[in-house]
C-alpha cells in the first residue's frame, strides 16, 4: 500500500546506493504532515534530523525565503550584502558569542570548528607546530568528510575511507575520568554533542559536561559543541548544553538553522578565538549567502520569542511520560529532553527498520538507528493531539 513501485524504483536507478529509505514517497508537507503520492498522510517523527523544527514550510520562513528570491539570492563573499550583517548579529547575539561564521551544511561547520580550534591552539595556546589534539567522543557523529570520519568509532562510517585524518583522540562518552587522562599540553580542544543523537539520543551523566568545562578551563582548552541536531529548540532549550549548566567556547550549528529551505550552518565564538581567522584562510562560495541569511534570520527570530523551546520542553515532557509508560511493554528503554527520544524496542519483538515500517504503514514517519532503536523527533510545531496519536501507533506496533 505504500510502495508507488515504479517511483521507488525510478529513485534507485539512477542513485548511489547510500540511504536505504523507507518505502514512502512524499510530495508535499505541511507542518508536522507530509503527504505521498497517492495522497496518503504521514506524521512526520523525524523532521528531517531536526532540519525541520519548524514544520515543514512555516508560512514566516516561506515568506522570508520567497521575499529574498524576489531580490537577490547569490554573492560570494567577495562582497557583502544587505543581509548578512544583521544575521550575523542575531545569531551571535542568540549564541551569546562575539562572531559568527557562516558555512552551509553541518559537516562544514564541523569542519570549520576543527579548524579554528588548531589555529587558536598553535596561535594563542602555543601548542607546536602540527601537534594539535581534538579530543572527541566514542560513539560520535560529526558528519561525513574524510576529516571527520577518521575519528568516528562507527566502522559503517569509517572503513575504506582512509588513509584518516590525524590528531584526535577518542574518550568513552560521559567519562570525566578518560577525559581528564586524555588531556595533554597539546589539546586544542574537546568536541562534543551534548547528546549524542545518532548514537541514539544519548543523554551524558549528570555533571558530565560541567566537568568537560572545568577541565577545559584548568588545561586552556576550547569546549566546543555540536548542537547541529540537538541545538535551536529541539531539547526544550535553544541548546541542549544549557542542560548542564554550562557556556561552550564554541557552537556548532545547522541543521534547522536554513529552517527546512537552505543548508545553513555556522560557528559561533568569542572573538579571541574565532578571530584567529584572517581573509583568504577558510571560507566557502555559498556560505552566508543573501538566501541563507534571510531565512536564517528569520529562523533567529522565531527562537528569539522562546515559543518554539517553550512547546519542546512541555510537549517533550508529555511525549516522554507516555513513553516511559511504554517500558516493559515492549520497550526497554527510552532517552532525550523535550521533543526528542530514542527509544529502544524490545529486539525481540521487532527491530527499529521493521518498527518504522510498521509506523510507516499507520502513517507515522520515524527513523531506526543502531538495530533495535528508532528515534522521535518531531517538529516542533506539532500538537499534544498529534504527539498522542502518533504514540497510539507505537503502542499498537508493540502490543
Ligand atoms: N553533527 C551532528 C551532531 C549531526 O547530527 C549531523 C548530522 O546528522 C552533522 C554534524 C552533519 O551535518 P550534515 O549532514 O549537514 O553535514
Amino acid at each position: 500500500i505504500l510502495r508507488t513501485p515504479d517511483e521507488l524504483a525510478e529513485a534507485e536507478r539512477y542513485t548511489a546506493h547510500n540511504y536505504h529509505p523507507l518505502p514512502v514517497v512524499i510530495t508535499e508537507g505541511e507542518g508536522a504532515w507530509v503527504t505521498d503520492v497517492d495522497g496518503r498522510r504521514y506524521l512526520d517523527f523525524l523532521a528531517g534530523y531536526s532540519a525541520l523544527n519548524f514544520g515543514h514550510r512555516h508560512p514566516g520562513l516561506i515568506a522570508a525565503a520567497h521575499a529574498q528570491l524576489d531580490r537577490i539570492t547569490l554573492t560570494s563573499r567577495a562582497f557583502v550584502h544587505d543581509q548578512f550583517a544583521e544575521f550575523c548579529r542575531s545569531l551571535a547575539e542568540l549564541c551569546g558569542k562575539d562572531l559568527v561564521l557562516p558555512m552551509n551544511t553541518g559537516a562544514e561547520a564541523v569542519e570549520t570548528a576543527i579548524k579554528v580550534s588548531r589555529k587558536w591552539g598553535y596561535q594563542v595556546k602555543g601548542v607546536p607546530d602540527g601537534q594539535a589534539e581534538i579530543i572527541v567522543a566514542a560513539d560520535n557523529f560529526h558528519g561525513r568528510t574524510t576529516t571527520i570520519v577518521s575519528f568516528s568509532t562507527d566502522p559503517d562510517a569509517k572503513a575504506d575511507f582512509g588513509p584518516y585524518t590525524p590528531g584526535f583522540v577518542v574518550v568513552p562518552y560521559g567519562d570525566e575520568a578518560a577525559l581528564r587522562e586524555a588531556i595533554t599540553p597539546n589539546t586544542v580542544a574537546v568536541l562534543m554533542e551534548p547528546i549524542q543523537g545518532e548514537a541514539g539520543v544519548l543523554v551524558p551523566p549528570a555533571g558530565y559536561f560541567a566537568a568537560v568545562r572545568a577541565l577545559c578551563d584548568e588545561h586552556n582548552v576550547l569546549m566546543v559543541a555540536d548542537e547541529i541536531q540537538s541545538g535551536l529548540g529541539r531539547t526544550g532549550r535553544t541548546f541542549a548544553i544549557e542542560h548542564e549548566g554550562v557556556v561552550p567556547d564554541m557552537y556548532v550549528l545547522g541543521k534547522a538553522l536554513g529552517g527546512g529551505i537552505v543548508p545553513v550552518s555556522a560557528v559561533a565564538a568569542d572573538r579571541d578565538v574565532l578571530g584567529v581567522l584572517k581573509p583568504g584562510e577558510h571560507g566557502s562560495t555559498f556560505g552566508g549567502n543573501p538566501l541563507a541569511c534571510a531565512v536564517g534570520g528569520e529562523v533567529v527570530r522565531l527562537l528569539a520569542t522562546g515559543e518554539f523551546q517553550r512547546r519542546s520542553a512541555e510537549l517533550g515532557e508529555h511525549l516522554h511520560a507516555r513513553l516511559n509508560a511504554l517500558i516493559g511493554h515492549g520497550v526497554v528503554a527510552v532517552r532525550g529532553r523535550g521533543l526528542w527520544a530514542g527509544v529502544d524496542i524490545d529486539p525481540a519483538l521487532l527491530t527499529g527498520r521493521q518498527a518504522c515500517e510498521r509506523l510507516a504503514e499507520r502513517g507515522v514517519l520515524a527513523k531506526d538507528t543502531h538495530g533495535s532503536t528508532i528515534r522521535l523527533a518531531p517538529p516542533l510545531v506539532v500538537t499534544r493531539e498529534e504527539i498522542d496519536h502518533a504514540f497510539e501507533q507505537l503502542a499498537a506496533i508493540l502490543a
